[in-house]
């Protein structure tokens, strides 16, 4: 790892950054130039404050079509946050760097259950009043 600043491998570790879920990211100080990093710079989620797997979930479920608001509510952000997020991403992708999102596929557990519950309903073909024809 280089500094991204002045490029120098003088790099010290320098304390770390608490996330919401409790993961914390590395800081590291420059010798050469005194510039502070962590392990985020450079990528879209820097300063950011989440997990950067709780934002990518978040705007994988706004790609596939759920509103902003419905997918604040369901992460427990504000709707601003999940456009803030969406904007800091769209800006990146103009600068020409893709979303470092991490690159893990993502499952949804349980994610079709509720789309087949109508499956289960009695079928209406049955003949009324019960008559045989054989
Ligand atoms: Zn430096």
């Amino acid at each position: 790892m280089n500094c991204p600043e002045c490029q120098s491998n003088q790099i010290v570790k320098n304390g770390k950054i608490t996330l919401q879920d409790h993961s914390s990211i590395q800081k590291y100080l420059c010798k050469a130039c005194d510039k502070q990093f962590n392990e985020r710079t450079g990528t879209p989620m820097a300063r950011l404050r989440t997990a950067s797997m709780v934002v990518s979930l978040a705007l994988t479920v706004r790609t596939e079509g759920l509103g902003v608001r419905a997918t604040g509510r369901s992460f427990g952000k504000a709707h601003s946050t999940i456009s803030r997020w969406e904007r800091r991403l769209a800006d990146q992708a103009r600068q020409g760097s893709p979303p470092a999102l991490g690159g893990a596929e993502v499952t949804l557990e349980g994610d079709e259950v509720d789309t087949r519950v109508g499956e289960n309903l009695p079928q209406k073909h049955a003949v009324p009043g019960g008559s045989t024809s054989q």
